[in-house]
């Protein structure tokens, strides 16, 4: 569809939805915003949003946001099965997100990288690596910066790395990424997929479109991942931890090898402190497929992860006191991202985890919790279930605090002092039953932890 001169709603004004009104604007179209939530929710987003001749309704999802409309683009909040959103597809109004009008926009080649966990950390770094190696990438997506402001904005770049969440996949059209990248799949978002199944169908869109020019770098390790690779055009790159694949990147006795020839790419020590864990050597074997694919030069890369700069709150260290370590994960929002920063580490942990449900179940995480786990300071709207399933499973330091943050962080302080092991926050939940986002609940932490350290060091 040419975008100019359309009748074009928009419906949820978050970043993405107050970029993709900007960007279309400038192409002469009618636009509807409408968002559920009331204005004053906006106050930030608006200060800088030139309203000019958009129209807007806060508060209520009305019909005009289907009627007389050429396109609706949904924002990644915004759920397909939303009763507006299915009348609009009843009555035959065609229905997108914002990737899909980017797509539309871009000259550069694009890396897409989708994924449960990861996707921020491996789509930053592979942006690190293709940078250093002297091309030109602008990093942007679900990672913060919305994907369309960005390609508009930098229409010279070599190529465009994107961060793309399974919400952000569900309204593709002809969206088709050169390289697509699945860092793992396991459960999360039950809330909003309603099924495991959807989830996964969502994640796999990224290669829909693909041909067999393009690339899909994929996990070999993870069995969901394996069974959705059936059937993809796209030539396929693997890689692994546990063992040498086909075509790819594998690691082995603390080193990455090309599976074309074993030849061992080595990183500098540098990279162990900036990417730790075995789930980071899974994100720099991915980082590593795209240079490959992309032709660029290994070693360089590799340098490169010398330079990488740390996302914060993930598997971030926040401080020590009297030996003890303390670790800010909270962005370990599922299960799957707790099971990893549990098993990364061999000192006694004290774990604090609960956070606002998203469907998931906590059966096998509270397994591993009570396995790996010295002590368990549940916190939040899912902490007692968390805590109660973990004392099923024969946990006998599980404590519930409720909304009490700093009580639990004191308490899995106490119970891991003499062992000199690490506290952990690495939540399994959204932020939002006590927080107003995963980064806040992370900066209060290390605000804590601080305080801490002040008072007992
Ligand atoms: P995403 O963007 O998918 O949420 P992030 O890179 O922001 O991923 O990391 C989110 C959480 O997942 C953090 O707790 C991080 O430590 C963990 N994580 C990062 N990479 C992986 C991986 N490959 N496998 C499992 N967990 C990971």
């Amino acid at each position: 569809m040419d975008l100019t001169k359309k009748n074009i709603s928009i419906v949820g004004f978050g970043k993405s939805g107050k970029a993709i009104a900007e960007v279309l604007s400038k192409f002469d179209n009618n636009i509807f915003i409408s968002d559920s939530k009331d204005e004053s929710a906006f106050t930030d987003l608006l200060k800088n949003f030139d309203r000019g001749n958009i129209r807007m309704e806060f508060g209520k999802n009305t019909a005009e946001i289907y009627e007389g409309k050429d396109l609706i683009i949904l924002s990644p909040g915004v759920s397909i099965y939303n009763d507006v959103v299915q009348t609009a597809l009843s009555k035959g109004v065609k229905v997108t997100g914002e990737i899909e009008i980017a797509y539309k926009l871009a000259n550069s080649p694009i890396i897409g990288v989708t994924g449960t966990n990861g996707k921020s950390t491996t789509a930053s770094l592979t942006h690190c690596l293709i940078t250093y190696c002297g091309k030109k990438s602008i990093l942007a997506g679900n990672i913060g910066i919305p994907l369309s402001y960005e390609i508009v904005n930098h229409p010279e770049t070599d190529f465009i790395t994107a961060e793309i969440s399974s919400f952000q996949l569900e309204t593709i059209n002809n969206f088709k990424p050169f390289i697509g990248i699945i860092t793992n799949i396991t459960p999360d978002h039950t809330d909003r997929h309603i099924t495991f199944s959807n989830y996964v169908k969502a994640k796999r869109r990224l290669f829909e479109n693909q041909g067999e020019n393009d690339f899909a770098v994929l996990n070999y390790d993870d069995e969901n991942v394996r069974r959705i690779a059936d059937g993809l055009k796209a030539k396929k790159y693997w890689f692994s931890v546990q063992s040498k694949t086909d075509c790819g990147f594998y690691f082995k006795d603390g080193k990455y090898f090309k599976s074309e020839n074993d030849k061992a790419i080595v990183l500098p020590d540098a990279a162990l402190s900036n990417l730790p864990g075995i789930h980071n050597c899974q994100n720099i074997l991915a980082a590593l497929c795209v240079c490959d694919i992309l032709k660029l030069d290994l070693e360089q890369a590799a340098k490169a992860t010398a330079f990488y700069k740390p996302l914060s709150h993930r598997m971030e260290f926040a401080g020590s006191i009297k030996g003890v370590d303390f670790y800010d994960d909270s962005k370990g929002t599922n299960p799957g991202a707790v099971v990893a920063a549990i098993e990364n580490f061999v000192r006694p942990t004290a774990l604090i985890a609960g956070g606002k449900n998203k469907g998931m179940n906590f059966e096998f995480l509270s397994e591993i919790i009570a396995k790996n786990t010295v002590f368990l300071a549940a916190i939040g709207e899912s902490g007692k279930e968390i805590a109660e399933l973990c004392r099923k499973n024969g946990m006998t330091n599980a404590v519930y605090f409720g909304t009490e943050f700093e009580k639990a962080i004191r308490a899995a302080y106490e119970s891991v002092k003499k062992l000199k092991g690490r506290v952990l926050l690495s939540p399994a939940g959204a932020s939002f039953d006590m927080f107003k986002s995963a980064e806040h609940r992370g900066d209060e932490f290390k605000r804590i932890v601080k305080k801490m350290e002040a008072e007992i060091n």
